[in-house]
């Protein structure tokens, strides 16, 4: 791609998320000078890493799934993915444990499947084949279709209408499920997904059973050297591009004049101009926050900031000096309840007493990322966020922390608390405080119907014609696939906005 006209367009990119990053580099590919500015000081947004006595740990995204939209990215550049970053499959994609010792390997294997699933429920072996080919469907029409289309007026939204009522999208991913499948078991093993982005699978939209197909597709990687080491190759290309990202620079204000987006502000330094904007930043704090001196911006800041925002969630990040055979990379570790927690999860008023786990142990793929004989982990564990239940996290914190360690030894990792070497905490506040995320969220606005496509917060804003934005607050939504799809979507835009033609 390449620009039109002579002049160098300049675009100042809000924040370094995969979304960000994927923005600003198809940009600054197509000849457009860009300018990233993070507040923290590392880049990857939720994939920051944390480095602790040897381990390194991904603060966010391990599960990597459809690498031919990260492919895509590094195409639009003239480079090849593979030359940056190894991924790596992982099978099983997840193994799920439920609290009856009954065991479920989530592979992409269909004999396999099809026993394991005839081990909970024969009938349902057909049950799934049927659920499959409707995830395939939903797949097709909502991600291979619309999930880089940029949804700016309703009438697109109708476009999609006759097949979203085909589709009977406004039923939720568990309902959807639970037609074509019986065992409770089952139900949960392929429901859970859309937490995965930050959607409760009895209300988000049966849409989102699209994951299940989409993972079947592509299969789940991990890149050698952690997620992080995916943002470092992209951060690498971007400035072997001319790109330039800089570190430990919050903007602090979008300056608006006249309509349009003039110039980025930090604090203490004059205003740089600009003729693009695009924020990656939370929506909610990039209207009411860097547009507060825009009123009828930041007024929709405070109409978005009442939308229905995704959970959060409570992560311990620690490195245990021993090794575990059984262990796998991805485990899920489902509770007691499955649908009760799930409502106080999305609902409050309080952290609910059980809780159910996503355990990561990114060393059974790589080694690398701990000292040898040792083992790196993270656990998740979903929490309402700060608008849902008044939560102290600086006090509950340590104390959900140890009530989380002391059940992972007791149902997976015999030995854990005397082999721990180092632990850390990122809670609602953590959210809150370094992402500058709404009400501590962990996906941003929730992912219902109602708030999806057109209705959620546009990649072009309705007023200011040269401001845009990218990540999970915009269309489609949160994920690596989703963030990347909005970043594509958002650089057509752009690109076709600023009359640049493509080679
Ligand atoms: C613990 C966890 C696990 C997850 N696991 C997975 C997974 O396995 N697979 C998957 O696909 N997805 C996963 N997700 C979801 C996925 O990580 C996110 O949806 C995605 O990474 C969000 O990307 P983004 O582009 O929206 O930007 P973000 O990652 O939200 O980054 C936004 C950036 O903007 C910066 N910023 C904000 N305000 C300013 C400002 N004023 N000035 C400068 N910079 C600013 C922030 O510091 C941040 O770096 C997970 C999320 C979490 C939290």
């Amino acid at each position: 791609m390449h620009l039109s006209s002579k002049s160098v367009l300049r675009a100042a990119v809000i924040g370094s998320g995969f979304g960000g990053l994927a923005l600003a580099i198809r940009l600054q590919a197509a000849g457009i000078a860009t300018t990233v500015f993070e507040q923290r000081d590392k880049p990857g947004g939720r994939a920051y890493v944390y480095e602790d006595q040897g381990f390194t740990f991904d603060g966010g995204p391990t599960v990597i799934t459809d690498p031919s939209c990260l492919e895509e990215v590094f195409a639009a550049a003239g480079r090849r993915l593979a030359d940056y970053v190894d991924l790596i499959p992982v099978s099983p994609f997840y193994r799920l444990l439920w609290p009856d010792g009954r065991q479920f390997d989530y592979v992409n294997d269909q004999p396999s499947l099809d026993s394991q699933i005839a081990s909970f429920n024969p009938a349902d072996v057909d049950g799934y084949r049927r659920f499959l080919a409707y995830s395939q469907a939903v797949f097709e029409e909502g991600y291979i279709k619309l999930g880089a289309v940029p949804f700016l007026d309703f009438g697109s939204m109708m476009k999609a209408a006759p097949q979203l009522v085909k589709l009977e999208a406004w039923r939720s991913v568990y309902a959807m499920v639970s037609r074509f499948i019986r065992d409770e078991h089952l139900r949960e093993a392929f429901s859970f997904h859309s937490l995965l982005v930050g959607g409760n699978p009895f209300s988000t939209s049966s849409i989102y059973a699209l994951i299940h197909a989409l993972e079947r597709k592509w299969g789940v990687f991990f890149p050698r050297g952690g997620t992080g080491a995916l943002v470092r190759g992209m951060v690498r290309l971007f400035e072997e591009l001319g790109g330039q990202v800089r570190l430990s620079t919050p903007v602090d204000e979008i300056v608006v004049d006249e309509g349009r987006a003039r110039a980025v502000r930090i604090k203490g330094e004059p205003a740089i101009p600009f003729d693009i904007v695009a924020s990656n930043a939370d929506v909610v704090h990039t209207y009411r926050k860097l547009l507060r001196g825009t009123p009828d911006r930041r007024a929709y800041g405070e109409r978005l900031a009442r939308k229905r925002h995704s959970m959060s969630l409570f992560v311990i990040y620690f490195g245990a000096s021993r090794t575990w055979d059984h262990l796998q990379h991805h485990t899920v570790l489902f509770g007691p309840r499955y649908r009760g927690l799930i409502s106080e999860i999305f609902s409050g008023p309080r952290l609910p007493e059980d809780f159910s786990l996503y355990l990561h142990a990114p060393t059974v793929t790589d080694k690398s990322l701990a000292p040898e004989g040792s083992t790196a982990f993270y656990v998740l564990s979903p929490v309402p966020h700060l608008g849902k239940a008044e939560i102290d996290w600086d006090v509950e914190g340590p104390r959900y922390r140890d009530r989380i360690l002391a059940h992972l030894e007791e149902r997976l990792l015999p030995g854990l608390r005397q082999s721990l070497v180092t632990t850390r905490l990122l809670t609602p506040f953590g959210f809150r405080d370094e992402l500058s995320a709404h009400l501590g969220s962990a996906f941003s606005v929730e992912p219902i119907l109602t708030q999806s496509a057109w209705f959620r917060p546009h990649n072009r804003d309705s007023s200011i014609p040269n401001l845009y934005f990218t990540g999970a607050g915009t269309h489609p939504g949160a994920g690596v696939p989703g963030v990347v799809g909005s970043a594509k979507a958002t650089a057509g835009l752009i690109l076709a906005d600023m009359g640049v033609t493509h080679a």
